[in-house]
């Protein structure tokens, strides 16, 4: 983006990316797209998964449902047989 676009004279909205990718992205169905394309082998079964999400939701890297580390999706990541956590919490 140009320099020019963010001119002191120019008020930004501080939520409008946020907002435009809310918008455009449904990330619960993304979830289930990015599942529906896993084999059965791939995935981390029930019991990994849930223990992998509650490490996470009482982890300080935790904003939302993304990992502050790495960027990602827990839910994601942790749906993942072979996933692993950033700071090897799990
Ligand atoms: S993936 Fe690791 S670092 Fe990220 S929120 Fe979960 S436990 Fe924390």
């Amino acid at each position: 983006m140009a320099e020019s676009e963010y001119s002191e004279n120019k008020k930004i909205c501080r939520k409008c990316l946020i907002a435009a990718q809310l918008e455009a992205v449904d990330v619960a169905a993304e979830l289930d797209s990015f599942l529906a394309m896993l084999k059965p082998e791939d995935l981390a079964g029930e019991d990994l998964f849930t223990k992998r999400i509650s490490i996470c939701k009482d982890c300080s890297y935790l904003l939302g449902a993304t990992c502050n580390a790495c960027g990602c999706y827990v839910e994601f990541r942790a749906n993942v047989k072979h996933g692993n956590c950033p700071k090897k919490k799990w």
